[in-house]
């Protein structure tokens, strides 16, 4: 006999058994298509969050769905301890595709944040001839890199912190935007600056023009690796395959994840453009699961479907519109909206009473979107959203907001 769960049981057997680590949106999901997703009533939803842009490609796409099964069925993970026919040809496409020298695989996005420190370091001491234990990265205030300890260790935001010490040393925070205050912040010792295109967690937080350009120079001229952490900007989200195409410059280090599993997989990336990766040798650093023959076979289709199927122009385009179409609704709620291609966020005034509520009504009117901080509503759909979608969305979000 099999029983059927109700919406308040998955509800009720998660509070008992899990970790109470998210506050999620309470509906429970059961098939996605596209920019679509179902609950378990049969009830349709548009989802506006993507998982953090982990399903650029959109959710269950034929075509990676179909490289999954093809290579699951013929050799899914070997160890690094052997080769696999499918890794050389993952290198190859990403190298090319994104213009670097080398490329290292992980899985989570957190795991390359950490793989792209450790590399950096290691550079700062082998080539840049810091003394040994005494390498510094700079990173920005409001941050997100993800959650391991050394991670969390320079995030600005206490509850990512508290009772987690103690942290890893050998990191130091400036405002995020201020490259008056990179310049200061730089040292002998300093080996690398670590940011986000967009700080997306932050709120979907733009740098003012020109920045990067600046941080380039800085960076470049003090010798110090530059270091972009496009796993939410990454592979088409801002319109462009890389976030950094939108300042005209390259970074020297490049992390992505998230949609480099095309929804179905994690798989993470460092990407380099120097002789950051070349430092490393046989026996320094490792995963079992990183560069396993089903995720590169992922990733390979992954990047694929991005670029045949047009998704990165769409986003480009769409996302202008959605941008456009949003900043008309009129609202005393609204403070602002702002993004880059379907990178999007609407602020609302602390008066309005916090974003969560309108992400409820939202949800009631079958549009799925997640607040970040307390007024602030997140918009980033899968690529593939047509216009008239973006219009379906945005009548929803003028009703939630008059209402
Ligand atoms: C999501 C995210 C991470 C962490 O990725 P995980 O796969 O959750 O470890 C790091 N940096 C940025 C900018 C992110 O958006």
């Amino acid at each position: 006999m099999t029983v059927q769960l109700q919406p308040k049981d998955f509800r009720a057997i998660e509070a008992i058994f899990g970790a109470h680590n998210y506050d999620p949106i309470d509906v429970v999901l059961s098939r996605g298509e596209g920019v679509w997703v179902w609950d378990t009533d049969g009830n349709r939803y548009l989802d506006c969050l993507a998982a953090y842009s982990a399903v650029n490609q959109g959710h269950c796409h034929t075509k990676i769905r179909e490289a999954l099964v093809e290579q699951s069925s013929r050799l899914t993970i070997t160890s690094r301890a052997f080769r696999n026919d499918v890794l050389a040809l993952f290198y190859e496409e990403i190298c090319d595709l994104t213009n670097s020298r080398k490329v290292l695989m992980a899985n989570s996005g957190v795991e390359a944040v950490e793989a792209a420190i450790k590399s950096v370091r290691k550079w700062g001491y082998r080539v840049k001839g810091v003394e040994d234990g005494a390498a510094e990265i700079i990173v920005c205030s409001n941050n997100f890199h993800g959650r391991t300890i050394s991670v969390v260790s320079f995030s600005s935001d206490s509850v990512a912190r508290r009772d987690f010490g103690p942290f890893t040393p050998g990191f130091r925070s400036i405002p995020f935007g201020d490259s008056e205050a990179l310049e200061s912040a730089i040292t002998p010792n300093t080996v690398g600056f670590l940011v986000e295109p967009i700080q997306g967690e932050a709120g979907v937080i733009l740098p003012p023009g020109g920045y990067f350009k600046k941080v380039r120079e800085i960076c470049t001229a003090n010798n110090v690796m530059l270091i972009l952490d496009e796993i939410q900007t990454g592979l088409g989200r801002t319109g462009r395959l890389l976030a950094e195409e939108h300042e005209e410059i390259e970074a020297d280090v490049t992390v992505v994840g998230k949609a480099l599993g095309g929804g179905f997989y994690p798989v993470s990336a460092v990407l380099s453009n120097t002789e950051v990766l070349g430092t490393l040798q046989p026996g320094e650093h490792g995963s079992t699961f990183g560069g396993n023959p089903l995720a590169c076979a992922v990733a390979r289709s992954a990047l694929t479907v991005l670029v045949e199927e047009d998704m990165i122009e769409n986003a480009d385009t769409v996302g202008k519109y959605f941008l456009d179409r949003l900043s008309e609704i009129q609202s005393d709620s609204i403070r602002d909206v702002r993004g880059r291609g379907l990178m999007l966020a609407v602020e609302l005034r602390p008066e309005a009473g916090g974003a969560r509520i309108y992400c409820e009504r939202l949800r009631d009117r079958g549009v799925l979107a997640k607040e970040t901080h307390t007024n602030t509503i997140r918009l980033s759909p899968p690529l593939v959203i047509t216009a008239d979608q973006v219009d379906w969305v945005v009548e929803q979000f003028d009703s939630v907001l008059q209402g």
